[in-house]
């Protein structure tokens, strides 16, 4: 397995924050596929460039960039398990301030540091929210858990920042079960703000305009606007409503706005076929892609989702693959029915 950062485990280890998922059980995990057998080689940024590292990509000086065309020769199989790591950005004016960060360069870091620190009590973070006046933008699990770790820092005040309306706090007439339940959801950074600073931290239905600048190229805060859903505009599907503008502080902000879809680099490297949001084609259950032996699981194909498919989808893939070069598989695999014993 290539990694192109400094530690295996993807985004439960470098997304999740610690106080949420414990390095150390994802460690013992790594460290038990390692005495299985599983090479693991960090640092290796396959298809990569300097170019492409400058950007969101790692910047380890030791990082080595590895062709992928030779690994098609070289291995029977490969699969692609890249993520879904290309964030959503904001480009309002203001937005090349110093102090506005993605949400993952903000969580990587952190993690990192506290790691690299062995767990110390006090560790020092390459971007910090202590003493500073902090807003996320994005109110989804990302979001909550830079509102987390940013209380963690001690960060001055907290505002998170939704475009969406209030969902209620039951279903509503048009969303009956068994559809996804669109209700208010409170996770634990927003209750960790709420206890600390008295007041929910949500604003729903709010627009950002534009951000300050403090007179020396830093962030000093945003302008914004309410935002109304039910009259949508020319331009948009909702409609700023006149006089709501305001401003907030803020000295550190959190872009946390979702995910596009995989890094095309290595996707398109391989000239492997995408589908409408730019994931890897391949049929769930089947894991092959178009090109001969290359296979693809988890959120580059599926697209951003959650720790238990990214699981589900390793194992299905794994099944997928032995079968490829086997000729079939007794692999457990979710999505392959498992023979059940006859009922007694
Ligand atoms: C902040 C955050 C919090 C989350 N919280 C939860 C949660 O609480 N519960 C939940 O179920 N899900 C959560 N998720 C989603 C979950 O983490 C992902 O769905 C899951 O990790 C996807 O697994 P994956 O293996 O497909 O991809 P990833 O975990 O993204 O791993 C992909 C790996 O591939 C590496 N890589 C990419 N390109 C290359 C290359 N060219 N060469 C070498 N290496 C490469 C990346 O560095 C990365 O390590 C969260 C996601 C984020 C961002």
């Amino acid at each position: 397995m290539f990694e192109r950062h400094d530690r295996i485990g993807g985004l439960l280890m470098y997304g999740i924050p610690n106080m949420k998922l414990d390095k150390r059980t994802v460690q013992r995990r790594i460290d038990l596929m390692a005495a299985a057998g599983v090479e693991f080689v960090t640092n290796a940024f396959v298809g990569g460039s300097p170019e492409l590292a400058a950007g969101d990509g790692p910047k380890a000086k030791s990082i080595r960039y590895i062709d992928p065309a030779p690994l098609r020769e070289e291995y029977d199989a490969l699969l692609l398990a890249t993520g879904a790591t290309v964030p959503r950005d904001l480009p309002i004016p203001g937005r090349e301030l110093n102090g506005i960060y993605s949400a993952m360069t903000f969580l990587h870091g952190n993690t990192k540091a506290l790691l690299d620190a062995e767990y110390a009590d006090s560790f020092t973070p390459p971007i910090s929210a202590a003493g500073k006046d902090v807003i996320v933008i994005g109110g989804g699990d990302t979001g909550t858990d830079c509102i987390g770790t940013s209380l963690r820092h001690g960060c001055r005040s907290m505002v998170n920042f939704e475009l969406l309306d209030k969902p209620p706090a039951e279903r509503a007439a048009n969303n009956p079960w068994p559809t996804w339940p669109k209700i208010l959801r409170t996770d634990y950074g927003h209750q960790e703000a709420a206890a600390k600073f008295g007041d929910d931290p949500r604003q729903f239905a709010i627009l950002s305009k534009k951000f300050l600048d403090d007179g020396n190229g830093n962030v000093a805060g945003i302008e914004t606007i309410r935002i109304d859903w039910s009259q949508p505009a020319d331009s948009a599907p909702f409609s700023e409503i006149p006089g709501t503008e305001q401003t907030y502080p803020a000295q550190l902000v959190l872009l946390a706005m979702g995910f596009l879809g995989p890094e095309q680099a290595i996707i398109e490297q391989f000239k492997l076929p995408t589908d409408k949001r730019s994931n890897v084609q391949a049929e769930y259950g089947k894991y092959a892609t178009e090109a001969e032996g290359i296979f693809a699981a988890g959120d580059c194909r599926r697209g951003q989702s959650l720790v238990v498919w990214a699981i589900a989808e390793g194992r299905g893939a794994a099944h997928a693959i032995d079968a490829y070069l086997m000729g079939s598989s007794d692999l457990p695999a979710p999505d392959v029915p498992l023979e059940m014993p006859a009922a007694v």
